[in-house]
């Protein structure tokens, strides 16, 4: 390749940015860091600048400003602060790809930015389409600009797809681990402590995420995320619980042929097919070993415990600006929940009453998604309050 491809990783000391700095780290020949940004972990901010040496890094928290650009003096590194920041940054020439490693409603506006520059998104901010889904898809047409999942059930189904875009597909299933609460009962659900909603079986995420994991909101919203990426109809896409997390999700074609993407649960593999697609680089990732994994079991999802999921198809089905609302409310209740101002149970009473009371504005513009998740928070602090 003649070529380096430049990357800005939003969101670079996070679970997700950390692994893909491990990803590109591996190749220096095939990716040039040129961004990095954090919201508060200024330290590893510093830190992170000090040894990729890219060309330019973002504080999101205006206070750390002044500390990330004094340990940085000297070093040949732009440094920045704030939102505008962010959104100005992805835009730069020497970008290629912008990872959205970033978490929440955050992602969005500097995503759409990246989009308007032209930019290739490796998108594992899946907020940002729950949110705007319908927006951003057509954006990202009009502009010309390739999506590609990080998130591992969409890259297995991205994987699948490889060599059938032409042929249609009759159905997806998201293959989900269940979370630490599987099998749970609602009154065991309302004993649970977020110490044991924070271990997640099978993967080490961000607290959010994790959060979301337990109460199957990420899968909730991952199967929104899915209706967007590939244009599915809402009874286009089944959610299977797989506990070991080595299936990462299937496709069904019209003539009944089934594919899934297998391996080992290391976002690592995802991260870097978004940044390297259509290209598989060799790496020494472990292998799976059939020995270790002897059954591999498949289970209905208990969706009159886990309620999110089906919340989720609802604000799907509604289109517009529900989908937004309940996002808004999660990531309310989720940062209650983190601070152990409501019980698990409340997250999800939380985000129903909220999509209850929100009026859902259909053909959404920019603005309309900025009032409607203001709106909705504003509802879920009100709710929070009482
Ligand atoms: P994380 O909490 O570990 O990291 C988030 C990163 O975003 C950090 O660098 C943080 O500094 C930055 N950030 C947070 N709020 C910000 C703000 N307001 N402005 C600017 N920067 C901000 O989260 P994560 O687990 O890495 O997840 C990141 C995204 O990837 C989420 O949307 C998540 O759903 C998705 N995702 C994560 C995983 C995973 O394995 N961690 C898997 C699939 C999808
Ligand atoms: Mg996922």
């Amino acid at each position: 390749m003649s070529e380096k491809i430049g990357i800005a990783i939003l969101g670079s000391t996070g679970s997700i940015g950390t692994q893909a700095l491990e990803v590109i780290e591996n190749r220096p020949d095939y990716f040039d860091l040129q961004v990095l940004t954090a919201g508060k972990n200024a330290d590893l901010l510093i830190e992170q600048a000090k040894k990729y040496q890219p060309n330019t890094v973002v504080i999101g928290d205006e206070d750390s400003y002044q500390k990330v650009k004094d340990a940085l003096w000297g070093e040949n590194i732009h440094v920045y602060c704030g939102e505008d920041a962010l959104c100005q940054v992805v835009e730069a020439t020497n970008v290629h790809t912008v990872l959205t490693a970033l978490v929440g409603y955050a992602g969005l506006k500097p995503t759409i930015h990246a989009i308007e520059a032209g930019k290739t998104i490796a998108l594992a901010n899946k907020e940002t389409l729950v949110v705007a889904g319908e927006f951003i898809t057509k954006l990202a047409k009009e502009k010309g600009v390739n999506i590609y999942p990080v998130d591992s059930e969409h890259s297995a189904i991205f994987q699948c797809l490889v060599g059938e875009f032409h042929n249609p597909i009759e159905k997806i299933y998201l293959t989900a681990s269940g979370g630490p609460f599987r099998g749970f009962s609602i009154s065991d659900l309302q004993k649970v402590t977020l110490e044991q909603a924070l271990k997640h079986p099978n993967w080490s995420m961000g607290a959010k995420i994790t959060i979301d994991s337990a109460s199957l909101m990420n899968k909730g919203l991952e199967v929104i995320e899915a209706k967007w990426l590939f244009n599915l109809k809402p009874e286009q896409i089944d959610v299977i619980v797989h506990p070991q997390s080595i299936v990462h999700s299937l496709i069904q074609f019209q003539d009944g042929s089934m594919k899934a993407q297998m391996g080992l649960p290391d976002m690592k593999l995802p991260i870097q097919y978004a940044l390297s697609y259509p290209n598989r680089l060799a790496t020494n990732f472990p292998r799976f070993n059939f020995m270790d994994y002897p059954n591999l079991t498949f289970e209905a999802p208990n969706r009159e415990v886990f309620k999110n999921l089906d919340l989720a198809y609802r604000v799907m089905d509604e289109l517009g600006t529900s989908a937004c609302a309940l996002n808004a409310a999660n990531e309310v209740a989720v940062d209650a929940f983190l601070n152990k101002k409501i019980s698990f149970l409340e997250i999800g009473e939380l985000n129903e009453t909220v999509v209850n009371e929100t009026k859902n504005i259909l053909n959404p513009s920019y603005q309309d998604y900025v009032n409607s998740d203001q709106n909705a928070r504003e509802k879920a602090l009100q709710l929070l309050r009482k």
